[in-house]
């Protein structure tokens, strides 16, 4: 879940002093990279999937299932027999934001050949195997997005109760501090969420009912002023950052051959993040309820929205420099190829003065206006040690504001000094039960960019559109209910080529006029028209654009 830096963590009140000093340090590291490495090209393509996992014992007698707390121990000693034994080790491990969570990749990233997409699953079950091989008697490493008792009482081994009281980093009613990772960023970055807020995170999810749920549906909260004033009816109230980044996904990062390559698949790519988030929907349930919702998007954007009142509009602007309309973990606010910029209808807040002073240093529009939107957060969290660095060879200071927003895309700059290339990550999918079922998801979404950049593929609709396609993916049963708004005809672009997309848009069509509302299963089946099957692309869909690219690759 991003940067971890070593050292003793700041007070919010000081880390609130630097944060001009971090933004300001971040921009001169960005611009340092940028100048060493934009014209960086030929790269090939790498990659690599990211899956969470949480720890769950099984006490069959008393049935009943909890979270187990040894997510630091485990790390250690899954670190200890691989990477640092063995440089080469197939697997590589890393802290989440649960202490009842990890995070496991492949140790070196893949290649673009066939047969390395038939090795995937294959090491997500080395990964379960090896983790599963360090539990406890009865425990269980489990691929859930979001645990049906988070937040119940007794919900973690060993059991804890929670504490709303000043001092804790949640002070939540149900989500005890000790579930929260111990490595020091992960406590800051809850406790300063919610100094920064001014209150308590609030996340209210819809209830499911069914002929035995009380309607209206109510919960009282008498001896919690804050908790009475956020909790809704019909919803499922939840108060703590844990209730977010306490569940599980599966990401997937691509290196791009190119800076442009990278800005045109990040772009195409948003747009398939609500209909892959909407296949891939596995969260249904929380704090013990079961909710109408079946995506957690919504959850973990509310569980580190860190916006004031006045930055959500709720009052005038005094304090705060920016009305902003969404929390840092949300969906893209624009596109960063050529071809997106005619389709960029969203209002960005950007910080303008940074947005100047990459323009002065030659960045372009897009790239500039990107950049000053992540820019307008604070730093959430800051290391003593690491206040003042090098800003020709480090990126602690961009890494952190860029790692805490948490985007359905994320465009990455290589590190200082390194040979990795421009990467994108893919960050909507919910993370599946089985190794295939997760390796499938992985495999396609790569397969994709291979059609994407094979057959210049153009999926761009305005961003405001993929937005309200965000809001449909996490309805119950968007999968096969679901309308969303989809490109005609995706072949058309031609134009939509990589490096086209440097130059300006000459299309005239009108935006309105080249999408319209699909179901999912027409999107990645296509709806075979006798006339047109197999005519373009487009009547494919895009399961059968990936076995076109399939077969193509393994020729
Ligand atoms: N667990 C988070 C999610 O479900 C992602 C955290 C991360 O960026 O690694 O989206
Ligand atoms: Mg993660």
């Amino acid at each position: 879940m991003g940067l971890l830096s070593q050292g003793s963590p700041l007070s919010w009140e000081e880390t609130q002093r630097h944060a001009d000093h971090v933004r300001r340090h971040g921009i001169l590291q960005f611009l340092h990279i940028y100048h060493a490495v934009k014209d960086r090209h030929k790269d090939v393509l790498k990659w690599g999937d990211e899956v969470e996992y949480m720890l769950v014992s099984f006490n069959h007698e008393n049935r009943k299932v909890q979270l187990v707390l040894s997510g630091e121990d485990v790390l250690e000693t899954l670190q200890e027999k691989g990477e640092r034994t063995n440089p080469n080790h197939p697997t590589l491990w890393r802290p989440e934001y649960g202490s009842y969570m990890i995070e496991g990749t492949p140790g070196q990233p893949y290649g673009g050949t066939m047969s390395e997409f038939n090795t995937v699953e294959d090491n997500m079950r080395k990964r379960r195997k090896e983790a599963t091989s360090v539990l406890g008697e009865n425990q269980a490493l489990c691929t859930i997005t979001s645990f049906p008792r988070l937040g119940c009482p007794g919900f973690t081994l060993p059991e804890h109760k929670p504490n709303p009281k000043e001092g804790g980093a949640s002070k939540s009613l149900f989500f005890p501090d000790e579930a929260i990772n111990k490595h020091p960023r992960f406590a800051t970055l809850t406790r300063n969420i919610r100094h920064r807020r001014g209150e308590k995170v609030a996340i209210n999810v819809p209830i499911f009912k069914d002929k035995n749920t009380p309607s209206p549906f109510v919960e009282t909260f008498p001896e919690d002023e804050e908790a009475a004033n956020a909790a809704k009816p019909d919803h499922i109230y939840m108060d703590a950052m844990g209730f977010g980044m306490g569940n599980c996904c599966l990401q997937v990062t691509f290196q791009a051959c190119s800076i442009s390559e990278a800005r045109y698949l990040y772009d195409q790519l948003a747009t398939i993040c609500p209909i892959v988030m909407a296949l891939s929907a596995a969260s249904p349930f929380y704090r013990g309820y079961v909710s109408d919702i079946d995506c957690r998007w919504g959850v973990i954007s509310a569980s580190v929205d860190d916006r004031t009142r006045e930055e959500r509009g709720l009052e005038p602007l005094k304090n705060n420099r920016f009305r902003i309309s969404k929390s840092r973990y949300d969906s893209i606010d624009s596109y960063l190829s050529k071809c997106g910029e005619k389709y960029n209808d969203i209002d960005l807040t950007i910080d303008k003065e940074i947005y100047e002073q990459l323009l002065r240093e030659g960045i372009d529009h897009l790239l500039a206006q990107h950049v000053a939107h992540l820019f307008i957060r604070d730093p959430l969290t800051l290391f003593e040690e690491k206040i003042n660095l090098d800003d020709a060879n480090e990126s602690d200071h961009f890494e952190n504001i860029q790692s805490t927003n948490w985007q359905t895309m994320r465009f990455k700059p290589p590190p200082p000094n390194s040979d990795i290339g421009w990467r994108v990550e893919f960050r909507p999918m919910e993370v599946q039960l089985t190794d295939f079922e997760n390796s499938a998801y992985v495999v396609f979404v790569v397969l994709l960019t291979r059609v994407i950049l094979s057959y210049k593929l153009d999926f761009l609709i305005p961003l405001s559109k993929v937005d309200e396609n965000m809001k449909m993916a996490q309805k119950r049963d968007a999968v096969l209910q679901g309308m969303f708004y989809f490109r005609k005809d995706i072949c058309k672009g031609g134009n939509a080529v990589v490096d086209s997309c440097s130059k300006a848009q000459t299309s005239s069509e009108p935006a309105a006029e080249e999408y319209t509302l699909m179901s999912i299963d027409t999107i990645i089946n296509g709806k075979v028209q006798p006339e047109q099957a197999l005519s373009s692309m487009g009547r494919c869909g895009l399961n059968g654009a990936c076995a076109v690219s399939a077969s193509w690759q393994s020729v």
